[in-house]
C-alpha cells in the first residue's frame, strides 16, 4: 500500500510539472485570447506556418498560400486600425475597390502575427474567386468587414521553451462558437514581446 501511494505522488508531481498553466497569470491568458481573436473574426482556421505537411491543414508558409496572409492583414488593419484605410485618390483607377492601404502595413501585420516575410503582390483566392490588387504601392479592396462580435477565453496554456500551447473557446456574441487549440511562439515585434501564431485548430461550430 505504501508503494502504491508513493506512486501515485510520483504520477501527480509529473502532472503539475507537466501542466505549467499555473505559470500563467490571468492577464497572460487575456492577452493570449485576444491575440487569437482576429484570426476567428477573419475566418483563418486549421491552419500552421509550415510550407508543406500531408495533413488537412492550410500550411501559410506555402507561398502559393500567400493569398490568406494578405487577405488577413487587410481585414486587421480596416477592423483595428482604420486610420490606415484611404480612398483611392486616381478618378481613372482601373484597380478593384476604392479602397486602399499602402502594402507597408500589410507587410508588417503579417511579420507581427506569424512572422512571415511577405512580397506584396496581386493575388487571387481560386476558390472563392477573389482577386485583390496591388499596384506597387497600395492595395485596393471594397468593403468593410462585417461586424459579428466575437472573443477568445484560454481555458489552459502550456509552455515548452518559447512554444505555448493555448486550449480554449471562441465566442461570438458571449456564445460558445469553437473550441480551438492553437500554438505560437513568443515574439518580439518592434521591440515588444509578443506572439507569433504557429498553428490554429478549430472544432466543430457548437450549435
Ligand atoms: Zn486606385
Amino acid at each position: 500500500m505504501k508503494k502504491f501511494l508513493s506512486f501515485s505522488a510520483v504520477i501527480l508531481i509529473f502532472f503539475v510539472l507537466a501542466d505549467s498553466s499555473f505559470a500563467f497569470t490571468k492577464k497572460e491568458l487575456k492577452s493570449m485570447g485576444d491575440f487569437l481573436t482576429p484570426f476567428v473574426r477573419f475566418s483563418l482556421e486549421n491552419f500552421d506556418v509550415k510550407a508543406d505537411g500531408d495533413d488537412d491543414l492550410l500550411h501559410l508558409g506555402d507561398p502559393a498560400n500567400v493569398y490568406h496572409l494578405i487577405s488577413f492583414g487587410i481585414d486587421y488593419n480596416v477592423r483595428y486600425n482604420h486610420s490606415l484605410i484611404k480612398f483611392c485618390e486616381d478618378p481613372d483607377c482601373k484597380l478593384n475597390g476604392l479602397m486602399t492601404i499602402d502594402g507597408k502595413y500589410i507587410k508588417e501585420t503579417v511579420k507581427k502575427f506569424f512572422d512571415i516575410d511577405i512580397e506584396n503582390q496581386t493575388v487571387t483566392d481560386e476558390d472563392m474567386e477573389i482577386t485583390i490588387e496591388y499596384d506597387g504601392k497600395v492595395y485596393h479592396f471594397d468593403g468593410d468587414v462585417e461586424g459579428e462580435d466575437y472573443s477568445t477565453v484560454v481555458e489552459k496554456a502550456t509552455r515548452n521553451g518559447k512554444i505555448i500551447t493555448m486550449l480554449g473557446t471562441f465566442y461570438s456574441y458571449d456564445k460558445p462558437f469553437r473550441k480551438f487549440e492553437a500554438a505560437a511562439k513568443i515574439h518580439k515585434y518592434k521591440g515588444k514581446n509578443t506572439f507569433a501564431i504557429l498553428s490554429l485548430k478549430t472544432g466543430e461550430i457548437i450549435q
